[in-house]
């Protein structure tokens, strides 16, 4: 009885421990160009003939990264709906154990909820930068405004944008899905990712494609692996503070943001942000990429 009595606490301990070891928390940003078969704009907004199917499509490809998280190991999940509107994802069709973030704006924009309780971040659906001539719909945060986006002085793709939020929270980039252009890229910036390659880009409007079925396939692969050596990656961290430099396509933004005490023209399409971290640089980056005086309600 007092063997018993003595060994009871360290029975507890155990029990709490292997309860807390096992919590596994995942991150899931899901983006559109990146999905399979995307090659247009057809297929990615409202106004497009195919984007009611392509949406069926994104949330398949989400769903299965779900599935495969939680056959994994995964014990908790939020996924960002990340693209356009940020309401492409069918919710219904999720599962009941997830939540979702949706619309904009938002503080952490592609990242938003994201925090050091988190153990892996997976992107879903995502291409490469706006300083790549190659990948489908390459463009970084806007393509209709944006040239370049830099983080102490290194050009970043929305991946590498998103890594360095998550690196704030020491949380690492685990896995990518989209064309070979946002692969290679993304490899080649974080380190030996899984990449899941659904597409090979011919052009920016123009793939080779895998079929739904096929990329969901190897979505689910790729998460797997993933979360099987999950302890390997390494989380991107920037030195603070952080310095964020973005280029404009046009002049004008460049001249009136300037304007603000804290911001510095750097050449005639470009601005300078210090931030104190990388939570202040997204806050900066969502206000620069949404701010409109004739914005409401
Ligand atoms: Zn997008």
């Amino acid at each position: 009885m007092k063997l018993l009595r003595a060994i009871i606490p360290f029975l507890v301990f155990a029990v709490i421990a292997q309860a807390q070891e096992k919590k596994l928390k995942i991150y899931i940003s899901a983006d559109m160009e990146g999905v399979t078969g995307v090659v247009t704009d057809e297929q990615l907004g409202p106004a497009g003939f195919e984007y009611q199917r392509f949406r069926e499509i994104m949330t398949a490809e989400v769903n299965a990264a779900i599935e495969a998280a939680f056959a994994a190991g995964a014990t908790e999940i939020l996924v960002s709906d990340s693209h356009g509107n940020g309401q492409n994802l069918l919710i219904e069709k999720l599962p009941k154990n997830v939540q979702i973030v949706r619309s904009w704006p938002r503080p952490l924009m592609m990242m938003q909820g994201i925090d050091e309780t988190f153990d892996g971040a997976i992107c879903i659906g995502y291409h490469s930068s706006t300083t790549n001539p190659e990948g489908v719909r390459a463009h970084t945060m806007s393509s209709a405004n944006l040239a370049d986006v830099r983080l102490n002085g290194i050009s970043v793709p929305e991946a590498g944008i998103n890594a360095a939020i998550a690196g704030h929270f020491n949380v690492p980039i685990i896995m990518i899905s989209g064309d070979d252009a946002v692969a290679k890229e993304v490899t080649t910036l974080l380190g030996n990712l899984e990449t899941a390659i659904v597409k090979w880009a011919y052009g920016f409007h123009s793939a080779k494609t895998l079929t739904p079925a096929a990329g969901i396939d190897l979505i689910r692969e790729k998460v797997k692996k993933a979360i099987g050596r999950i302890k390997e990656f390494k989380s991107y961290k920037f030195k603070t503070p952080i310095e964020v430099e973005v280029r404009f396509k046009n002049y004008r933004p460049a001249e009136v943001l300037a304007y603000l005490p804290n911001v510095q023209r750097t050449d005639a399409h470009s601005i300078k942000f210090v931030g104190k971290d990388m939570i202040e640089v997204s806050k900066f980056l969502e206000f620069v990429t949404t701010y409109n005086p004739a914005l409401a309600p």
